[in-house]
């Protein structure tokens, strides 16, 4: 029996330095018992207030991870302003980032729930330097949910 392979593109959005993937790559997982085909694209903006091409990216992409760091006000900011450019169906998961950081915490909790509400998404708080296996549920968990909106 031919097993098919489903391609998924994921882009990872947050201003630089949050801790994102360093490049675009390829990754083979399962999901669900299915073989998947994860492509990565870090959206690597040249300056915090750079956004790449909104369209573009909503357009190349299945599934949004939104990302800033709890230790840094300005890429919260930039998600927050991201959010009237990336007004899709595509499905989207926040994430906060460096959470191993809270003596240097300047994002509350709170506030990342109160955006992922306005987003009508999942959110997470996340140690990808500490714990990474909190990074590949995040990812797992948004593939599910692009596949389950593919099969609609
Ligand atoms: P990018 O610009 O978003 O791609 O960010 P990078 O992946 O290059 O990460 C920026 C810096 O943050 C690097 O020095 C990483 O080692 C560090 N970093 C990434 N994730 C974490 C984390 O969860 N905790 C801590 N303390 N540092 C992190
Ligand atoms: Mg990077």
């Amino acid at each position: 029996k031919k097993s098919t392979l489903t391609e998924l593109k994921i882009a990872v959005v947050g201003a630089p330095g949050v801790g994102k993937s360093e490049n675009r790559y390829k990754h083979e997982a399962m999901v669900d018992g299915e073989p998947v085909l994860f492509e990565l694209l870090d959206t690597c903006p040249k300056a915090d207030d750079e956004f790449p091409n909104a369209a573009e990216l909503v357009q190349w992409a299945d599934g949004l991870l939104l990302v800033y760091s709890i230790t840094d006000r300005n890429s919260f900011n930039y998600i927050r302003r991201a959010k009237s450019d990336l007004q899709s169906d595509t499905p989207v998961q926040l994430v906060a980032n460096k959470v191993d950081m809270v003596h240097l915490r300047q994002v509350s909790r709170d506030e990342g729930e109160i955006l992922a509400k306005d987003f009508e998404c999942k959110f997470s708080e996340v140690s990808a330097a500490d714990h990474v296996d909190q990074v590949a549920e995040v990812f797992m968990d948004l593939c599910k949910e692009v596949v389950a909106s593919k099969r609609k």
